[in-house]
């Protein structure tokens, strides 16, 4: 079709569920993206942490090419050799004996909390099937998944919402202490909440929550769908912690921007889900497995990881330099490359509009909630490209400070 569609034509053809910006992108390079009229932009959102190898890496490009005239798709009638390859990769990687692949984080999660719930169900009966989640979590946009999360906006006005799911309040042990039973089959918690706002979990909390899992036989779920594959500098924020789940979620930078997800376990617990309790038609496809094994292979190695700290460094003093001339965050905090900086009551909700001055300015920003600027950039994104990309931040936070004068 000889067509050149727009950013028009998103509201012509598709559904309102989005509000996309502007100008739409065509091409990308490392961390550097282009739109249809040529300009450049320096990309600090990587596709939602997703991108943690920029665009276009060398290496995924070519286990996409090379899987690309092999194989695709089998389906799970058949086993195939990249998704054993990565298997193998993610359990001699982590604390985990066993892994399950779908298409994307919600999906992992659907699968672990199922799982959680068959475990509890085959080991100790029906009445243990309490799920403890926290507020202002997320964990995907299926029914189970978006109940499980804690924000209550996702499920308002789609009907009755699943039972047996109760909330508390991230990093306060008090609060998850008055809802975990004997009849608590699960905790899920990011290590580090991404959406809710970037905020790390306290060391003593996630200790806290494995030693509640443990005194009621419940499992310790983590969502690293966000902060895992060495977004904090560690392969998953769980190492970072030294707290081990029973069940860990991942997707986002598992594929490097191919959709794959997977769930980790033990031996023990992955023994429940027997022959037909669970699956998916693509999950663990050849030509998904083959560029996750690349982007894991590519940044579990020192080089990647060890790069991490220095640039979350650079990215920290450069968002301190612009909140000395402006005035315009309260904290600036996170772990890694996963940053997040809270407008003060001054900005408000100047997230949206400093998107839009960023877009302007040439910085592809995202944020977290209406008043955090997320960062969530490459894992491997230059140095120079974090100083321009701050330099034009830095105008666009002067056109959102101008705007409120
Ligand atoms: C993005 C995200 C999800 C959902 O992943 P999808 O691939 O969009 O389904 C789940 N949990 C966390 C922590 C996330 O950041």
């Amino acid at each position: 079709m000889d067509w050149t569609p727009t950013r028009d034509d998103f509201t012509t053809y598709m559904l309102p569920n989005y509000n996309p910006q502007a100008v739409v992108p065509v091409r990308g390079e490392g961390s550097r993206l282009w739109d249809q009229a040529g300009r450049e932009y320096i990309d600090f959102a990587g596709g939602i942490a997703v991108n943690a190898l920029g665009h276009a890496h060398p290496a995924l490009v070519e286990a996409l090419k090379t899987q690309g005239e092999t194989l695709w798709h089998l389906s799970n009638v058949y086993a195939n050799e990249p998704a054993l390859r990565l298997a193998r990769t993610l359990v001699e990687s982590t604390f985990a004996d066993k892994a399950f692949f779908c298409n994307s984080g919600g999906e992992a999660n659907e699968a672990a909390l199922k799982l959680a719930r068959r475990y509890a169900h085959d080991h100790y009966g029906e009445a243990k099937d309490r799920i403890v989640s926290f507020c202002k979590s997320f964990h995907g946009r299926t029914w189970f998944t978006v109940s499980v999360g804690g924000q209550e906006k996702y499920t308002q006005g789609f009907g009755p919402v699943p039972g047996g799911i109760v909330h508390g309040e991230y990093n306060n042990l008090d609060s998850a202490r008055e809802l975990v039973n004997d009849e608590t089959c699960a905790i899920m918690v990011e290590p580090f909440q991404g959406e809710g706002g970037v905020t790390p979990g306290d060391q003593a909390f996630l200790e806290g929550l494995r030693q509640l899992a443990d005194e009621h036989n419940a499992l310790l779920i983590f969502d690293e769908v966000q902060c895992g594959v060495g977004r904090t500098g560690r392969l998953y924020a769980y190492m970072h912690y030294g707290v081990t789940p029973d069940i860990l979620t991942s997707a986002k930078a598992l594929g490097g921007g191919f959709p794959i997800g997977a769930m980790l376990t033990t031996d023990k617990i992955a023994e429940v889900f027997v022959v037909g309790t669970h699956g998916s038609t693509y999950g663990g496809n050849p030509l998904g497995a083959a560029v996750a094994q690349a982007a894991v292979t590519t940044i579990n190695t020192p080089e990647v990881l060890d790069g991490v700290a220095a640039r979350h460094d650079l990215f920290r003093s450069e968002l301190e330099k612009i909140n000395a001339k402006y005035d315009c965050f309260t904290e600036i905090r996170g772990l890694g490359l996963l940053i997040g900086a809270e407008f003060n009551a001054r900005f408000g909700e100047a997230g949206r509009d400093t998107l839009k001055a960023g877009i302007d300015e040439g910085v592809m920003l995202l944020v977290a909630g209406p008043s955090v600027l997320r960062f969530a950039p490459s894992l491997i994104i230059p140095e120079a490209d974090i100083r321009e990309g701050m330099a034009r931040l830095d105008k666009a936070i002067g056109r959102v400070a101008d705007a409120l004068a």
